[in-house]
């Protein structure tokens, strides 16, 4: 039961929320304490404002004789009376070394100022302020400074004033504050939950529409916001991602599909034999042609299957390139010479054109079953009287291969799919046709190798494949896996 609770505070929308309102919580408690920390200090501004001036008309009313204090003021005046009573409420009188002459009561309360500050404030002639709490916890604020009597005679006179007003002021702005700061948390947290939600609103589809993405539904894409942001890049990979998921699905039915029609054939022509064999065949020599036949496309079923197996395991990265250092021009010669015996057959001349030495780091093994496809190819699509040229150069860092023939070309429409499995140009005579693998081969070698191939062709007149491949192994680092094969 704790499980969806726990999932709910992982989720990024709490998160993003909890980040607000902690962030909010700091930001509103700094605020309140700064604005406290104003206001305290133009109360006290205004404080210090009245004592200073109830301080300096303190002068008017004291007088010091022989270091006795009196008050002069007229008592039929109530007004001079009550200002005189407020002075002396607390009040405080030393000598210049600090020693108490009079103190009122409320000042014994509050404690007098130390000896040592009093000749201090003197020395400075400086206005003395001081804060001091009574023991009823009032707290109260005291102006002092330099008072000189008649004979020139320096005093220490100091007056105070109660706080409390100021601090119930303060009292009452920080219980408001506080009485409203949870509102305040409150609201700006559901605002900042309703903006993470709109925010990661587009995450909640991605991850619906990702849900629904399976095999037969993978044409779902989701449209994008436009608003160029960190989601919008997300639903792009996304949609991208899907799009590559869907062409490889595409090309795994296809396979599968090429797949079984590859083998049906065979299988069907295989049983037929078997058939004639046991339902027709009556002398020995007859049973012995059927069985052939039927021994022939076994082979040819093996040679699908194993040709499958090989490319399937090349396109799926299990085939790992053998690379040595050899002589490409050299390899071209000596397959081009094992082509002399079935060209001559078929009335096809076959030659090599290359540079003395053409230095390549490859697979021979592939580079060999590459050449030996190119070369049967256009030696089996190319009429009797043709030609073939197999040309080798190094251009720069790259090695250029060429396999040209004068045969009978592959049309427009068919060009862009020679390179897929199992694809034959329809209209080639059935003796000639081949399992539709070797250029799907050739291709994943070209491609492991890190290069390119083009092939151009005039229907009639012939056809040129180029193949452009580095020659050092800095290849290595695209070795393909994918079966998305380069063609340029
Ligand atoms: P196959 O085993 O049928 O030759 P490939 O994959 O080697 O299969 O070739 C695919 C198809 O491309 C062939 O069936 C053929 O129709 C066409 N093709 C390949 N090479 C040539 C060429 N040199 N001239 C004409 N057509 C060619």
């Amino acid at each position: 039961m704790a499980k969806p609770r726990l999932s709910f505070l992982r989720g990024l929308r709490f998160r993003l929320t909890l980040a607000n309102g902690i962030f909010l919580v700091g930001l509103l408690v700094f605020l309140g304490l700064f604005f406290r920390g104003v206001l305290s200090l133009i109360l006290d501004n205004q404080i210090r404002d009245i004592l200073d001036e109830e301080w300096y008309a303190v002068k008017g009313y004291l007088i010091i004789h022989r270091g006795e204090p009196e008050w002069r003021y007229d008592p039929e005046d109530r007004e001079e009376e009550l200002i005189v009573k407020r002075m002396q409420q607390v009040f405080f009188l030393a000598d210049a070394k600090g020693r108490k002459i009079t103190a009122s009561e409320t000042f014994l309360d509050l404690g007098l100022v130390a000896e040592p500050d009093v000749v201090a404030a003197l020395a400075s002639k400086q206005p003395y302020w001081l804060e001091k709490r009574s023991s009823a916890g009032e707290l109260f604020r005291i102006r002092g400074g330099m008072f000189v009597d008649d004979d020139n005679k320096a005093y220490f006179v100091a007056i105070g004033r109660s706080k409390a007003a100021s601090e119930a002021i303060l009292a009452e702005f920080t219980r408001d504050y506080q009485r409203l700061l949870p509102a305040f948390i409150l609201s700006g947290c559901l605002l900042g939950w309703l903006v993470a939600g709109r925010a990661i609103r587009p995450v909640h589809e991605l991850a619906r529409t990702a849900e629904r993405v399976s095999g037969d539904n993978l044409s779902l894409r989701i449209p994008s916001r436009g608003s160029g942001d960190e989601l919008d890049n997300l639903i792009r990979t996304f949609n991208s991602m899907v799009e590559r998921l869907e062409s490889s699905f595409q090309m795994t039915r296809q396979f599968n599909a090429d797949v079984s029609h590859e083998l049906r054939t065979p299988l069907t022509a295989i049983r037929g034999q078997l058939e004639v064999a046991l339902f027709t065949a009556k002398t020995k020599e007859q049973y012995r042609e059927a069985m052939i036949n039927a021994l022939e496309d076994v082979e040819r079923l093996s040679q699908t299957v194993r040709a499958m197996l090989l490319l399937s395991q090349a396109e799926g990265g299990q085939l790992a390139l053998q690379r040595t250092v050899f002589d490409l021009a050299e390899v071209t010669r000596d397959i081009v010479d094992e082509f002399q015996i079935p060209a001559e057959e078929a009335r096809v001349e076959v030659v090599c054109e290359s540079d003395s030495a053409v230095g390549i780091e490859a697979d021979r093994i592939q580079i060999e079953r590459l050449l030996n496809n190119l070369l049967s190819n256009a030696v089996k699509y190319t009429p009797s009287g043709g030609k073939v040229v197999a040309r080798v150069n190094s251009r720069g860092e790259e090695v250029v291969l060429e396999v040209e023939d004068t045969g009978m070309g592959i049309g427009a429409d068919h060009l862009p799919h020679i390179f897929d499995r199992f694809y034959r140009v329809p209209g080639a005579s059935k003796e000639k046709q081949g399992l539709g693998l070797g250029l799907s081969f050739v291709a994943w070698i070209v491609k492991a190798h890190g290069g390119s191939i083009q092939a151009d062709s005039a229907v009639g007149k012939g056809t040129r494949f180029t193949i452009v491949i580095p020659a050092g192994a800095r290849a290595g680092a695209q070795e393909a896996t994918s079966p998305a094969l380069q063609r340029s």
